[in-house]
């Protein structure tokens, strides 16, 4: 595995930290404190056209593309993980899925609104019934186009789609009526279109910022050009796209641990017990070596997975590996920081406190321990 960074991605990843560091950063408590994404942050995401590298060369981009996006979601996820999240769903869906699956017309400008935020687009597949589950999800689409305009008719709901007040289109999973074995298509749906019902935000442990809400689908009709990729073939393309997300959520991950570690090293560097800094201590200083060999791994897990993504090999195992093992030290590693930073980690306000609560989320969304565990044995 090349472990030297291209020249280009050292240069930008010099932007990113610094624009990730001072300004991104300070705004991400106040997100957690209204558990909203507000105008100025996204005014700040709009200005400082983070993600238009990761836009093909003939749309004004460079066509930067996984390892990059590692890059900037660790510096981002150092502070401010709900932002790194939007920013993966933006490059993965909103420009990588949409410029290579989407059929409508406008995609391109599309693109480019989802490269400045100015249209978001989450994803919603599963259902409160199916989140590991998809196979049983009950939103239905006509098995054939419904008009001769080949248009399609989209009935049920999603209990948790990210931004959904906010998003532009939906990347919606739905199931053909009437088949057996199950097989599925996704849409692009436009937000406005008539019969889709947004409901409140939920409230959450952390990742306050995601506004995931329940999207309901009431007899929703959409045109031949909101289809994603072959009719029938959703099952596949939601792999293909979670496969990155995958990925992104390691990067992100790896973001949370070193966040959390130079905390937890600044605090104990500067505070004093018994005449001497907490860091001198033995037991502190094997559990932040602990700590840094997660962080290591995780970052490892991570590149190898993009390697293989870019050399075109199956990268289901590798991108399962790269998240179960980033997200779950990140949960050990935010936890020793609170717990190195004593009653300091546990008040609100602590940038340790609310990564250990972000880092939970990680666990359980884009396909759970659990379930990728059962991926990776079956290819073992
Ligand atoms: C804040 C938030 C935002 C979200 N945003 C989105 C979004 O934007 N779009 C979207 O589509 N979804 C979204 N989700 C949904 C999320 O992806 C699902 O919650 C997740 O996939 C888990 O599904 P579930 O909650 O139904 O849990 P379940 O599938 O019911 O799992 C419960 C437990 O059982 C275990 N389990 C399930 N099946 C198996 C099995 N076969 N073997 C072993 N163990 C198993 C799981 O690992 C887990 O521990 C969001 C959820 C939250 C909380």
């Amino acid at each position: 595995m090349n472990l030297e960074l291209e020249s280009r991605d050292k240069e930008l990843l010099d932007i990113w930290r610094d624009l990730a560091k001072n300004r991104i950063g300070p705004l991400s408590q106040k997100v957690d404190q209204n558990a909203s994404l507000f105008d100025e942050l996204l005014d700040v995401l709009e200005k400082s056209e983070l993600l238009k590298p990761f836009l093909p060369a003939e749309l004004g981009g460079e066509g930067c593309g996984l390892m990059s996006l590692a890059l900037l979601l660790e510096e981002v996820g150092k502070t401010s993980p709900v932002v790194a999240i939007l920013m993966a769903q933006q490059v993965i869906v909103g420009i990588r899925a949409l410029l290579r699956v989407s059929n409508h017309p406008q995609r391109q400008e599309w693109a480019r609104e989802a490269a400045s935020f100015r249209m978001l687009f989450p994803i919603a597949a599963t259902e409160s019934a199916a989140g590991s589950d998809l196979h049983s999800i009950e939103t239905v689409c006509s098995a054939c186009p419904a008009d001769s305009d080949g248009s399609f008719t989209i009935r049920g709901g999603k209990s948790y789609v990210n931004q959904a007040g906010r998003a532009r289109a939906f990347l919606t999973m739905a199931r053909l009526e009437g088949k057996e074995p199950p097989s599925a298509s996704m849409f692009f749906v436009p937000r406005d279109t008539p019969g889709v019902r947004i409901g409140d935000a939920l409230l959450t442990m952390g990742m306050a910022g995601l506004e995931a809400a329940p999207v309901e689908f009431r007899e929703v009709m959409v045109s031949a050009d909101a289809l994603a990729g072959v009719h029938g073939f959703g099952y596949d393309l939601y792999n293909q796209i979670m496969h990155e997300m995958r990925i992104a959520i390691g990067a992100i991950a790896v973001g949370i641990s070193q966040g959390a570690f130079d905390e937890a090293a600044q605090h104990t560097k500067k505070k004093k017990q018994q005449g001497k800094s907490l860091n001198t201590f033995q037991s502190l200083q094997w559990r932040f070596s602990d700590a840094a060999v997660r962080i290591d791994g995780s970052r490892m897990h991570v590149w190898r997975a993009v390697e293989q993504a870019a050399e075109k090999n199956p990268v289901y195992t590798f991108a399962a590996m790269a998240k179960i093992f980033a997200t779950e030290s990140a949960c050990a590693v935010t936890d020793f920081a609170v717990q190195a930073m004593g009653s300091q980690g546990y008040l609100r306000g602590s940038l340790s406190e609310r990564l250990f609560r972000d880092a939970r989320f990680l666990k359980i969304g884009f396909g759970t321990s659990e379930t990728l565990r059962n991926l990776v044995s079956t290819r073992l």
